[in-house]
């Protein structure tokens, strides 16, 4: 045993990961988040997993997400604040942890913001490869606020979709997008309702925000083939497909126990035939039954997801040197001893005088 065991947390600040998206490129970090998914749902079995914790309120929710294997322990805090646009805060905000499990040691403390959105587009569209028909080109996309963009690039660099079908409540949020899409070779049609959108669409992406049951997507809506990538539905009381729609697809959830809490599936029996994603992914379940069928994946985002991502910032951020040590937890020469840094002066006093 070493008597001075010390450590360092590594500090990844928003611009920190801001500087990481810019200096890779949005598509091989979206490629490089959906590799380390996919790699981490084949080894469901070795996570210790349980439905993340939520704090409602009349506006909002705050969750805790944890999650561990037996090297490394991740958490997230994220919210969902429906209403925050209008005071000009994000919807979602977060921020995480990837700590070792033989030390309890935090090793690394990151923002989750920007990495959520990438993180929930590459996870979108990991389960559309394995359930969406294959050849599918085109995307009604409902709902055009902070993810669309990140859910618009995973969708044309993983699936290869090329045309864009747009609706969103607020037209401002649908010309950003389609700003912001500019130069990125995507296709963009506006629309003025969402089954205007959802009309000759192969897949339909659902990514809107409100504290409400909607009822964004109706059967009549629906077409043989479709893939439903249902993002927005991810709390109590927050839903954005039309029962029925449920009823007639083949429903992929990430993780049951939580998805029957907080997903679409929320309006139908517990015992409701659902299948995890990961089983389509190891091979244990077939993913869409026919070329006719309707699959729908719930997704309401899983611990596993920000783990994953922790990992892919954690691993870039060495490669590209990026974030700072900083001393979240004291350094002590006698780890019993905790009081006696109170009896020695504090070092930001020395530094300074
Ligand atoms: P946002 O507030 O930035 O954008 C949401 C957009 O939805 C807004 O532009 C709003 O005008 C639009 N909208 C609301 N009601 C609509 C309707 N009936 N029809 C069409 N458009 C409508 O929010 P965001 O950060 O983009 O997040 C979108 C949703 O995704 C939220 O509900 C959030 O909780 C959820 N989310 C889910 C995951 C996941 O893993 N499943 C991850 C992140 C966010």
């Amino acid at each position: 045993m070493p008597s001075h065991h010390h450590f360092s947390t590594r500090y990844l600040s928003a611009p920190d990961v801001i500087d990481m998206v810019q200096r890779k490129g949005v598509e091989a970090c979206l490629r490089g988040v959906a590799d380390y998914l996919h790699a981490d749902f084949l080894r469901w079995g070795a996570f210790d997993k349980s439905a993340r914790v939520a704090s409602h309120s009349r506006d909002g929710v705050i969750e805790l997400m944890p999650i561990a294997d037996d090297r490394t322990y991740a958490f997230k805090y994220v919210n969902g604040h429906p209403k925050n646009t209008r005071w000009g805060l994000s919807t979602v905000m977060a921020f995480g942890v990837l700590a070792d499990v033989a030390t309890g040691a935090p090793l690394l403390l990151s923002e989750l913001t920007l990495t959520t959105a990438l993180r929930t587009a590459a996870m979108s569209a990991v389960a559309a490869r394995a359930m969406a028909r294959p050849g599918s080109r085109t995307m009604a996309l409902i709902g055009n606020g902070a993810q669309s963009e990140f859910q618009a690039l995973a969708f044309h660099h993983l699936l290869g979709i090329d045309t864009l079908r747009l609706f969103d409540t607020d037209p401002a949020a649908t010309a950003k997008l389609q700003a912001n899409l500019q130069g990125t070779g995507l296709r963009t049609v506006v629309c003025t309702s969402t089954a205007e959108a959802a009309r000759g669409a192969d897949i339909v992406t659902t990514v809107t925000a409100d504290k409400t049951n909607a009822t964004i997507l109706t059967p009549d809506m629906l077409a043989p083939g479709m893939h439903i990538n249902a993002v927005g539905g991810d709390c109590p009381g927050k839903t954005e497909l039309h029962a029925d729609v449920l009823r007639q697809a083949q429903v992929f959830v990430e993780y049951a126990p939580q998805t029957r809490i907080e997903g679409d599936i929320q309006q139908l029996p517990a015992d409701f035939a659902v299948t995890e994603l990961w089983e389509v992914l190891a091979g244990q379940h077939t993913g869409r039954a026919s070329d006719a069928a309707v699959t729908v994946f719930d997704s309401v985002g899983f611990a596993l997801e920000d783990f994953s991502a922790l990992r892919f910032l954690r691993d870039t951020a060495t490669e590209l040197g990026i974030g700072q040590p900083i001393e979240l937890i004291p350094e002590l020469s006698d780890p019993k001893n905790l009081f006696g840094l109170l009896r020695t002066r504090n070092p930001l006093l020395r530094a300074a005088a």
